[in-house]
């Protein structure tokens, strides 16, 4: 799978980014925006889907405003106030926190075309984006280091006649070099896996499922997130839900997480079908009205991969297991990995000798850890909590009560808090934070 470097380095890009989701493309469009010389490699072409709720809370709007990307409602973004619970019989409505650090306002948006607009917005500042090409292994040098990827690019023809079950064809193979080497290719993470860098079975992961149904629903102005799934009077294992997309449809979904009893052994689509099954008719979520085949993945969370740096190679989003075990979001820690990732690389290359440029690149897990280390410390924590269904039951029952309380735990658990000249929850969030040791 690997090829040796063994000819004179003659680089194609000073940075290789392999992957254009969320973190690739901003990882790829900071890196431009700082002068360097970008290659974007992503096997499929876009619009292309990816498995999502397309649910963005105001961290992830942060990131995308920063970008530069066009989130008004006349170019088609559909924003909501906060998040409906429900829960413990009862449905609570939570606005966002009013903040300094972060916009009032989320969003949704489909993946097909989130993921494009990041992409062609990087390729705006610079970065050259090949579609349709897979990076099959990495170049390495005679030290182990990686320094450039082999990529087989879609047959031409193929991808002009492509339909969405064609398949691949062998096309043309190549081999581009760089200084360093991205990986932000998503949960697989094949290129980590080929340079030795694994999963960790001691940080959380989630599976979730979902799909999108016609409905009359598809206007909410809220998230909608459900604490405890039924079936009749069954209670189901697992959380869901539903994301009106402003389209006629709704994005909705379940997941579970591996410290619950159920993780592994259980029939996703099936507990859809039963969860569903127990809703208001009028809601549309039926057989009849399901526009989209119910498709699966993971959410690996926590720092789920280490280290986030080794032999040229540095992971961002998905890749480095950026997931906030908290909420199960990962698009805002995707974005905001690509960026600090843009930073470090950007100083370490403008280093004078090899030696000091790697010294900075080896920092990167540092600033990492100082980011998000603590944060995701606690939301282990929280992951082994919320795995013991009784406990659960009774934190939902007593907390949907109090909706001071909950809105404390909506901060928390979206992490969004100012970390100065907050209010006392903020400055409580804060010390919970700086006292829980940070994820190594
Ligand atoms: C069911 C489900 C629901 C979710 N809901 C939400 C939500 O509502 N909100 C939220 O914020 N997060 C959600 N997430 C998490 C979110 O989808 C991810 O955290 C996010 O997509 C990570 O972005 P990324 O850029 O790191 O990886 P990805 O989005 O996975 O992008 C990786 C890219 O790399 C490309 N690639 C892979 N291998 C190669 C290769 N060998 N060569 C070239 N290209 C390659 C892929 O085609 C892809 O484009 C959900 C996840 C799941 C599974």
């Amino acid at each position: 799978m690997t090829e040796h470097a063994t000819a004179q380095r003659d680089d194609d890009a000073d940075v290789i980014v392999v992957g254009a989701g969320p973190s690739g493309s901003s990882a790829a469009y900071y890196l431009a925006q700082a002068g360097l010389d970008v290659l974007l490699i992503e096997k499929s072409r876009f619009p292309r889907d990816k498995v999502c709720g397309d649910g963005l809370t105001p961290r992830a709007v942060k990131s995308l405003v920063a970008m530069g990307i066009d989130v008004s409602e006349e170019a088609g973004w559909l924003r909501n106030k906060g998040l409906r619970v429900i829960g413990g019989g009862m449905r609570l409505e939570l606005d966002w926190p009013e903040l300094s650090s972060y916009p009032g306002y989320g969003l949704v948006r489909t993946r097909a075309s989130l993921d494009e607009q990041l992409a062609r917005r990087a390729q705006s500042a610079g970065v050259k984006l090949l579609e349709g090409t897979t990076v099959t292994g990495p170049v390495l040098d005679d030290d182990g280091r990686i320094v450039g990827v082999q990529v087989q690019a879609e047959a031409e023809e193929k991808a002009r006649s492509r339909t969405d079950n064609a398949e691949r064809v062998r096309g043309t193979t190549n081999t581009f070099r760089a200084r360093v080497v991205v990986a932000a290719d998503g949960n697989s993470s094949r290129l980590s896996i080929a340079m030795g860098v694994r999963k960790r079975d001691d940080r959380p992961m989630g599976v979730a499922v979902r799909t999108y149904y016609t409905s009359p629903r598809h206007k909410d102005d809220y998230l909608e997130s459900w604490l405890d799934l039924w079936d009749g009077d069954r209670l189901l294992p697992g959380y869901g839900w539903i994301f009106g997309m402003g389209d006629g449809t709704s994005n909705v979904g379940l997941g579970m997480l591996n410290t619950s009893a159920a993780f592994g052994n259980t029939d996703y689509k099936e507990l859809l079908r039963r969860w569903l099954g127990s809703m208001p008719e009028e809601w549309g979520y039926t057989e009849e009205n399901r526009t989209e085949p119910v498709r699966g993945a993971a959410l690996p969370m926590g720092f789920n991969r280490t280290p986030h740096y080794h032999r040229g190679l540095l992971l961002a989003g998905d890749a480095a297991g950026m997931v906030n075990p908290f909420n199960g979001e990962g698009i805002a820690y995707a974005m905001e990995s690509g960026e600090i990732l843009a930073l470090v690389v950007a100083q370490a290359l403008a280093r004078p000798t090899a030696a000091e440029t790697e010294r900075v690149l080896r920092g990167y897990p540092e600033v990492l850890q100082d980011t998000y280390g603590r944060y995701y410390t606690l939301g282990r924590m929280f992951v082994e909590l919320i795995g013991r269904p009784k406990l659960m039951r009774y934190a939902t029952a007593r907390g949907m009560h109090h909706p001071q309380l909950m809105k404390f735990a909506l901060k928390l658990l979206a992490n969004l808090s100012d970390p100065r000249d907050g209010d006392a929850s903020d400055r409580i969030i804060s010390a919970m934070t700086r006292l829980a040791p940070a994820s190594r």
